[in-house]
């Protein structure tokens, strides 16, 4: 080989490398909206698969940089390569079993749940579900309470700078509607003296400076921490930041005594606090991409189950004694199609509240940062006439206090977005389009009832038409979202991003 010819070889190495490594991925987002039809983060509009800049980009360099008798001839092989790539792709979607984006993060997934299962085995109350409310809730107070007296409530929770931080925000700043789209765990470190756990947030909010208010879309990464072989609180004093010596509700002095027992909390002697937070994007609040609708990427994808599974819901059907197999199909029938279609239903409809009994507090407030989006644009999504095809249990989990259960459902349905007269702004109103989800049902452990009349209240039968955004049923007084009666919906995941 010349030292032309190898010069050539290595630049067509790199490039293949480049295209490879550019063209499956975008950014990866957190949240997609319900229907999975598009994403957005707000600043870049529809950033649907990313790719084409990155390709513009690569063509100008070599164009640029190489003598034409080498760029020409490279270009053209890039533009072949592109466009065979997403043939191949197209022709691909029935059988691709799984991109090796999806599969890093399976292997990711499966290192965080087998951390999960050793931390329970110093601290069997450790619940995700729990854990994962614990954490929204110091999210929203944090920035709700920024720059205010009630601050000081959250010493307990916070390390002594992220308590300091308050003072950032001036007296004519304040944050106000603040709306988490999406949570989730990314890293457990088991260490000798110290446990920490990782949450990535997906939210918004607007920043109010002498009433001029901006919205923002962050991406912000906590990380809590406990000292070592501490039990977690029970639900009840989890979720409501409450002292965790006396469990009165949060009030603290300066200094961090609770204002009832009197009690200084050292940071992480009883409870998670917060050791830092870390903002990984943050962009102004843009509604652009809302009327975009992506190529629908992972509904060929191969489904992804959870290691164990058999055996993990042959434990559940002892501990229910029921018959697996036919209680799955009651569930698929009674719960899963219910809730799906109704719960469409609503959301095309702008109707949330009619389905607050069936939706847990974190997916009404992820619904609802997507109404609210689509409110800002002037537009409504609708999501008609949906055919289920298929549903299929992935998923059982069980720890001390809640049990899980996720299933993906195949289903076809128009999906369109329209604006106030009725202009259809993106999607159509005329060609169904398949799609498939993760959903995640949650409910309370010890509970039996699987299916109900869901226009009623699961505690006492009274219309489920008072629920109110908090999820608590105005006739009995009952918190209703938590699953203590029965399947709540907790979690719906995008084929393309789920990873177990
Ligand atoms: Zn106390
Ligand atoms: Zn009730």
């Amino acid at each position: 080989m010349t030292k032309r010819n190898l010069n050539i070889f290595i630049i067509l190495a790199v490039v293949f490398t480049l295209i490879l490594l550019i063209s499956p991925f975008g950014i990866e987002l957190l949240n997609a909206r319900p229907g999975g039809g598009q994403s957005f983060t707000g600043g870049g509009g529809g950033s649907s698969g990313g790719g084409g800049d990155g390709i513009g980009f690569l063509i100008y360099f070599i164009l640029s940089e190489l003598p034409p008798q080498i760029s020409i001839p490279l270009v053209i092989i890039i533009i072949a390569l592109r466009i065979y790539l997403k043939r191949r792709k197209r022709s691909d979607n029935k059988t691709v079993s799984s991109s090796p984006g999806i599969q890093a993060k399976v292997n990711r997934n499966s290192s965080i749940e087998s951390d999960i299962a050793n931390l329970k085995t110093s601290d069997p109350n450790f619940s995700k579900v729990l854990f994962l409310d614990f954490a929204s809730s110091i999210f929203t107070k944090y920035y709700s309470w920024k720059g205010k007296n009630e601050f000081k409530n959250l010493a307990p929770f916070l390390e002594k700078t992220e308590l300091d931080s308050s003072r950032n925000l001036k007296n004519n700043q304040s944050i106000t509607e603040i709306v988490i789209g999406s949570i989730k765990i990314s890293e457990i470190n088991n260490l000798q003296t110290v446990t920490g756990v990782a949450v990535d947030i997906e939210a918004n909010y607007t920043l109010d400076i002498n009433s001029k208010k901006t919205r923002y879309h962050v991406i912000e990464r906590w990380y809590f921490n406990r000292n070592a072989g501490i039990l977690s609180l029970e639900p009840e004093k989890l979720r409501k930041l409450v002292c965790p010596n006396c469990a009165a509700p949060a009030d603290f002095t300066d200094n961090g005594e609770c204002q009832s027992c009197g009690t200084h909390i050292n940071t992480g002697e009883m409870q998670w606090f917060v050791k830092k937070h870390q903002i990984l994007t943050q962009e102004v609040f843009s509604t652009k991409g809302l009327g975009h609708y992506a190529q629908e990427r992972g509904t060929g994808l191969q489904t992804i189950y959870q290691s164990g599974l058999n055996t993990l819901t042959a434990d559940f059907a002892n501990r229910h004694n029921v018959d697996w197999n036919s209680w799955r199909t009651n569930f698929s029938n009674k719960v899963v199609s219910e809730y799906f279609l109704k719960i469409y239903d609503a959301w095309s409809k702008n109707d949330l509240l009619s389905v607050r009994n069936l939706l847990s507090d974190r997916l009404y407030e992820s619904f609802m940062f997507w109404i609210d989006a689509y409110k800002r644009a002037g537009f409504t999504n609708k999501l008609e006439n949906i055919k289920i095809s298929n549903i299929q249990f992935v998923a059982n989990d069980t720890d001390k206090f809640y049990e899980s259960i996720t299933v993906r459902v195949y289903a076809t349905s128009l999906d369109y977005v329209e604006d106030k007269s009725g202009k259809v702004k993106g999607g159509s109103n005329k060609r169904p389009r398949s799609f498939s989800e993760y959903w995640t049902f949650i409910r309370r452990s010890g509970v039996e009832t699987d299916e109900y009349d869901y226009s009623t209240c699961p505690n006492c039968g009274a219309p489920a038409d008072k629920m109110g955004q908090a999820g608590v049923c105005e006739y009995c007084g009952t918190k209703i979202s938590n699953g203590d009666f029965s399947w709540v919906l907790a979690i719906i995941t995008q084929d393309e991003v789920y990873s177990g």
